[in-house]
């Protein structure tokens, strides 16, 4: 903790200061936009409040100076691969240098204004090029949840407790918010079939879950300790990992899930930085009833901070609840601090046998589900796989999504003696089968 989460810091920048926004002068989280409808070169921004700034615009300058110009150029390319491989105490130079200047008092305060772009006017991209995607299953509850869904007195696989299981992903499908895609085809058994059949998926669900993005990575061959783990962790946003369940079940066995997973997964554009979440780090636990972690998954730093307090929301908003002016329906809500394994964790697992992690690497935290009713991170769970659907209100009820379906993630953190600090959000489309 620094003097950038100050509770009492203000910006002079009025939007900033609302106790509402997702982006107070102690967020500064980072994206890749351009102004909308045009072609501009993308480049990295900064959010504060309502606003944007323009990190190409503010390198071209003189506000910045030394490493924190040398980060700010970095930052401003299409991608921000270059800035992530820089490393923490690059990236804490640039916040607090953005810090500085957005401060109440802060006598440039005029020519930084010139490089705001209001957020109304523009559009995102996937902030880095992702060389590789991985996601994760850390939920002990979603586990639970999906494994009673099958057997009602079922526990999770044996290895559960004992490594944050995970499957290599597919990068070239991941989107930013606002991605719509088509219904998948695919191929499933239909419940007491002998053949499978190729069809539209029917079982189509979303997944809560974040994304983890890699800054450093490693060389092969030389793992990152659990408690070293997070210095090659830039940040993290709001990711949904869309699910064809029908697919899922008839082709994963044995070597997990494919063509129910790589047709589309839509992130938030904001990535907030592990040091804008320091406040809300909490203690890392594990039932003392539960096997402990092996040694190389274990340390003090882990036990001590190893788990954030992330508020998470799912929102529903139906095709015909837009047309007929009805607001989203939230489906359910829960926190981050509950998940099973940590991120230094599943950083440590995943290169303890040699692999290497790219900056730009993107990690799925894995479906997030809470230990009460309505934190449920995935509809089959809160639906029971159809069998209890839910209902949206106008007579629309849902066992798993329909075309034209929209579905918001949100994320946010707060707590007394803290400033509440956000993610936007991370908006996703269903559109029918291609015909
Ligand atoms: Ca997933």
């Amino acid at each position: 903790m620094n003097h950038t989460h100050d509770v009492t810091a203000r910006s002079w920048l009025e939007s900033a200061n609302t106790p509402t926004t997702d982006f107070p002068i102690q967020n500064l989280p980072f994206a890749v936009f351009r102004r909308s409808g045009t072609q501009e070169v993308f480049r990295g921004g900064v959010a504060i409040g309502d606003q944007v700034i323009d990190l190409a615009e503010l390198s071209r300058g003189s506000l910045l100076a030394g490493k924190a110009l040398q980060a700010a150029r970095a930052a401003a390319q299409p991608a921000l691969n270059n800035f992530f491989v820089l490393g923490p105490d690059v990236w804490r130079v640039l916040r607090h240098a953005l810090f500085a200047l957005l401060q109440e008092g802060a006598t440039q305060a005029g020519a930084l204004r010139a490089c705001l772009v209001p957020q109304k006017e523009v559009e995102y991209t996937v902030p880095a090029r992702i060389g590789d995607y991985t996601d994760f299953y850390t939920s002990l509850d979603h586990a639970v949840n999906c494994t009673r869904l099958m057997r009602p007195d079922g526990d999770v696989s044996p290895n559960f407790r004992w490594l944050p299981i995970a499957y290599h992903g597919r990068s070239s499908t991941i989107g930013v918010s606002g991605q719509q895609f088509h219904r998948p085809m695919g191929q499933m058994l239909p419940a007491g079939a002998q053949a499978p059949v190729y069809q539209a998926c029917a079982y189509l669900d979303y997944e809560l879950e974040l994304g983890i993005w890699i800054g450093q990575g490693n060389e092969a061959g030389e793992p990152v300790a659990t408690d070293e783990a997070e210095n090659h962790v830039f940040g993290i946003c709001l990711l949904n990992d869309w699910s064809a369940r029908d697919i899922q079940v008839w082709e994963m066995a044995p070597l997990g899930p494919f063509l129910a997973k790589n047709f589309a997964t839509t992130i938030s554009p904001w990535i907030v930085t592990l040091e804008a979440l320091a406040p809300y780090r909490c203690a890392w636990q594990r039932p003392e009833s539960d096997p402990q972690p092996l040694e190389y998954l274990d340390g003090p730093t882990n036990r001590k901070a190893g788990a954030i307090d992330i508020q998470l929301e799912v929102w529903l908003h139906s095709e015909r609840a837009c047309r007929e002016g009805r607001d989203p329906k939230r489906l359910s809500g829960t926190s981050f601090r509950h998940q099973y394994w940590s991120v230094a964790q599943m950083v440590a697992h995943h290169t303890v046998g040699g692999c290497a992690l790219q900056p730009g690497d993107l990690l799925g935290s894995g479906t997030i589900s809470g230990p009460g009713e309505g934190e449920a991170g995935a509809l089959i769970e809160l639906a029971h796989a159809g069998a209890r659907p839910v209902e949206l209100g106008g007579g629309e009820q849902r066992g798993f999504l329909a075309d034209g379906d929209t579905v918001l993630l949100r994320g946010w953190c707060e707590r007394p003696g803290a400033v509440r600090i956000g993610f936007g959000e991370s908006r996703g489309t269903v559109l029918p089968v291609r015909s």
